[in-house]
């Protein structure tokens, strides 16, 4: 082949075979954080006790509760965004190497007032959460995690459906013998509606209470007091979302594919997570910061969002430990001399469904980790368009270790689009671009991605971590 052509190479061939072991142990560990990690509260417990168990302490922003600022630690804001911390011996002042994830991933929130009896049966009405397709979260089975206060202001923490004893629940979708008028004709986005998901909670009532109003609600009721003791009113101040009760499992006769609920973003998550920690502090060149955001799935508004100034917050909480001036001047100087990533994922293209990506700018499955140098839709608007010298620094570094890579785009030109965090932390004017994991039916309950490109992304992060 001639050696000016650019050529791709499978990310399982450019790995190769003495990889393999070390890639199925990596998949093994990616499986069992997304069996716990299905919110962003339970992502942040797991990334909290993996950093402990690594010998991070946790500590408090703005609070002073150690004399030295230790080298390796994290912090937590409103148990929905953690970030880990490894200065590595080295100054802030010279910038810092970040990785930008985010944990939250398209689900069904229960509403604030959820329980209704409709038809003679208990249900629990939703308001959907992210960008989903709303036809594919029926007759799926779904799990209820959460938070509920009670009214003496105890947190009780809620988990039904993933325990083999536990019930799941299901959002019912109407047989396709009484279909044809309420949706066979109807085009897709209009056949399943936001105020159609209401999940069933309970059909049976004492058999006592027979004519007793709400019946049905009471016996459920019943139930969530037995095991939380909690009351109805408790619930419109609770956070309490349903997610996909389905174990992530290899797919394909090769078993080279994870299919999993919330590889977007955990997949980048946990390959960020797993990057920093096995990276040595010698090789780190600058200090190291892995924040893990909540809201990316609605805009990445609100106190935990990336909009948010968390990401100040770490460091003038660095800067403040180590006699930095504490103005915010210094703290852009940080910015301008920091490299970062917005460790989202890329579609991939889908053999069922070929239109809408261009064959040779989107990325594909199983051919190494995506390097997405602008997002955004509709000729490049509202992108974050990392500039060519920053590109290539980061792809020269991989072509250097023969890490998996490919650029990626999102679908054909004016075909849909979409963005990332990229662009609100660009605002400090530090490079970033999106590198991460390729995402097949992205959205969906079940999502897929390869395990070779899961390996590639943390190498690509580890390496991304030693870069000057
Ligand atoms: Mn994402
Ligand atoms: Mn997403």
């Amino acid at each position: 082949m001639n050696k000016l052509l650019y050529k791709q190479e499978p990310s399982f061939i450019r790995l190769g075979v003495q990889s393999e072991r070390k890639i199925n142990i990596f998949s093994g560990e990616y499986m069992n954080f997304i069996s716990c990690a299905k919110t962003e509260r339970l992502s942040v417990d797991c990334i909290a006790e993996e950093l402990k168990k690594a010998g991070y302490p946790e500590l408090e922003l703005y609070n002073k509760t150690v004399k030295n600022i230790p080298q390796k630690f994290f912090v937590k804001f409103f148990d929905k965004n953690i970030a880990a911390v490894n200065l590595s011996g080295k100054k802030i002042s010279e910038g810092v190497n970040f990785i930008l994830s985010h944990i939250d991933s398209p689900r069904i929130d229960l509403k604030q007032n959820p329980l209704i009896e409709m038809s003679e049966m208990a249900m629990l009405k939703t308001h959907y959460y992210g960008g989903i397709k709303k036809y594919q979260w029926l007759n799926t089975p779904l799990a209820l995690y959460g938070v509920v206060f009670t009214g003496t202001g105890k947190k009780v923490k809620i988990a039904i459906g993933d325990n083999e004893k536990d019930p799941v629940f299901i959002i019912p979708d109407i047989a396709p013998h009484l279909s044809h008028k309420i949706q066979d004709g109807k085009v897709i986005k209009d056949a399943v509606t936001g105020e159609m998901l209401n999940a069933l909670a309970g059909t049976t009532y004492n058999r006592g209470n027979l004519k007793e109003k709400d019946k049905l609600k009471i016996c459920v009721l019943d139930a969530l007091n037995k095991k939380y003791h909690i009351r109805e009113e408790d619930l419109l101040t609770a956070e309490l979302q349903l997610v996909p009760a389905i174990k992530p499992r290899f797919s394909g006769f090769d078993e080279s594919l994870i299919a999993g609920y919330g590889h977007d973003d955990r997949a980048c998550s946990f390959a960020s997570l797993k990057a920093i920690l096995d990276s040595d502090s010698e090789k780190i060149t600058r200090p190291a910061i892995c924040i893990f955001y909540d809201k990316e799935e609605i805009g990445s508004e609100g106190a935990t969002g990336a909009k948010s100034k968390f990401i100040e917050d770490i460091l003038f909480f660095i800067m403040e430990y180590s006699g930095v001036s504490f103005q915010s001047y210094h703290l852009r100087k940080v910015f301008l001399k920091s490299n970062a990533v917005s460790a989202d994922v890329n579609t991939v293209i889908n053999p069922n469904f070929p239109e809408p990506y261009e064959k040779q700018n989107c990325s594909r499955l199983g051919y190494g980790v995506v390097l997405t140098k602008f997002t955004g839709s509709g000729g490049k608007y509202s992108a974050n368009d990392a500039n060519s010298e920053y590109v290539s620094k980061i792809s020269a570094a991989f072509n250097k270790k023969r890490i998996p890579w490919q650029i990626g785009e999102l679908g054909k030109v004016d075909e849909g689009g979409g963005g990332t965090i990229a662009k609100y932390i660009a605002e400090y004017g530090c490079n970033i671009v999106d590198l991460g994991v390729g995402v097949m039916s992205m959205h969906s309950p079940f999502e897929i991605v390869s395990k070779y490109d899961l390996y590639s992304t943390y190498l690509a992060y580890k390496s991304f971590l030693a870069m000057r």
